[in-house]
C-alpha cells in the first residue's frame, strides 16, 4: 500500500445510512404490515449511562428502519434467575425476532450463561458460544456486528483483504477473537495482540490493516502504525476532556494511514447497522419456519 498525507476517511455514518436505507426498503417491500413487521428486543440491565444511550441509538436505528423495538429495562439488582425467566419469555413470544442484552451487565449476573440462554434463531448480537465455533467453520446465521461492521468498512475501500497482513489488538469474545477470524475468512495472515503481547509497535507496525479492539485512548501512536495502512479504531473512550474517542491517536495516525475510522462516526453507526441487518435475517429465517 502506498504512502499518504491526505488519508481517506472510512465514514461510517455514511455507509451505514446506505445500508440502513436498503434495509428499509427490503421491510416495505416484505413486510408492509404494522404487526407483520421484524421485532427486535432490547434487554438493559441498570443505569450505566453509556449503555442507556447505546440502546436509544438501536431503538432509533430501528425506527429508521421499520423494525418494531421493545425495550425491557431491568434495575441493576435484577437476579440472573429473573433475566432468565424473561429470556425465556422472549424466546418463546413469537412476536419478537431478535433478542439483545445490552452489555456490560452488572457483576452478579452469570454473561456467558445468559449469552447462551438467548434462542439459537433470535441471537442477533451473535454472542452465544457456538456462534463463534460456528464462525470458525463459515456455517452461521449471523455475524457478531462490530466485526461485521468492519469488514464492510474494508470492504469499502476496495482493498483487498486476501493476502494482507492484519493485525487486531484485543482478543475478547465478542470482537477480537471474531474479527481474527472474519480477517481469517477472508484469507488475510493474522495476528491477534492483547495485554500480554511484549512488543505491540513491532506486531502492529506489519499491519496492513490493524484493527484496535482495546479501550485505551492513545494506545496506538503513529510510530506504531505502517505507512499507507487501513487503520481500524473500534475503541470507544473519553478523553481527558470527556470527549468520545477511540483507542487510535487520530490526528498523529492520519498522516500515515491510507483509511482510517473516526470515532464517533467510524465502527459505532456500523456495529448498529450489523444488528438491524440480523435483526430482518432472524425474522425471514423465523418465516420459512
Ligand atoms: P474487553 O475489555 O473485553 O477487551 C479488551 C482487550 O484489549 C483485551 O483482550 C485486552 O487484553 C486488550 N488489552 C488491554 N490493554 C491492552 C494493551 N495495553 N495492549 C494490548 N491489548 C490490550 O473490550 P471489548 O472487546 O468489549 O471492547 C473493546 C473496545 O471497543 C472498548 O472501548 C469498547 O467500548 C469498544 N466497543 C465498541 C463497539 C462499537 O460498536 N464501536 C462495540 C463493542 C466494543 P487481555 O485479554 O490480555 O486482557
Amino acid at each position: 500500500m502506498s504512502k499518504s498525507n491526505n488519508p481517506k476517511i472510512l465514514d461510517g455514518n455514511a455507509l451505514s445510512k446506505q445500508i440502513k436505507a436498503k434495509i428499509k426498503g427490503e421491510i416495505l417491500q416484505d413486510f408492509p404490515q404494522s404487526e407483520g413487521k421484524p421485532a427486535l428486543a432490547v434487554i438493559i440491565v441498570g443505569d450505566d449511562s453509556a449503555s442507556r444511550i447505546y440502546v436509544n441509538h438501536k431503538k432509533k436505528d430501528c425506527e429508521e428502519c421499520g423494525i418494531n423495538s421493545y425495550e425491557y429495562a431491568l434495575p441493576a439488582q435484577t437476579s440472573n434467575e429473573a433475566l432468565l425467566e424473561l429470556i425465556e419469555e422472549l424466546n418463546a413470544d413469537n412476536r419478537i425476532n431478535g433478542i439483545i442484552v445490552q452489555q456490560p451487565l452488572p457483576a452478579s449476573i452469570d454473561v456467558l450463561g445468559i449469552n447462551d440462554a438467548i434462542s439459537p434463531w433470535k441471537d442477533v448480537d451473535a454472542f452465544r458460544a457456538d456462534s463463534i465455533g460456528k464462525l470458525a467453520v463459515g456455517d452461521y446465521s449471523f455475524l457478531p456486528c462490530t466485526p461485521a461492521g468492519v469488514m464492510e468498512l474494508i470492504h469499502s475501500t476496495g482493498v483487498s483483504v486476501s493476502g494482507s497482513e492484519c493485525v487486531v489488538v484485543g482478543r475478547s469474545n465478542i470482537v477480537g477473537k471474531p474479527m481474527a477470524m472474519m480477517l481469517l475468512n477472508e484469507s488475510a495472515t493474522v495476528t491477534v495482540c492483547h495485554s500480554r503481547t511484549r512488543d505491540l509497535a513491532e506486531v502492529t507496525g506489519r499491519a496492513d490493516i490493524l484493527v484496535s479492539a482495546v479501550g485505551k485512548a492513545k494506545l496506538i501512536t503513529a510510530d506504531m502504525v505502517k505507512e499507507g495502512a487501513i487503520v481500524i479504531d473500534v475503541g470507544m473512550n473519553r478523553d481527558e476532556n470527556g470527549k468520545l474517542c477511540g483507542d487510535v491517536d487520530y490526528t498523529a495516525v492520519s498522516e500515515k494511514a491510507s483509511w482510517i475510522t473516526p470515532v464517533p462516526g467510524g465502527v459505532g453507526p456500523m456495529t448498529r447497522a450489523m444488528l438491524m441487518k440480523n435483526t430482518l435475517t432472524a425474522k425471514t429465517i423465523q418465516d420459512k419456519g
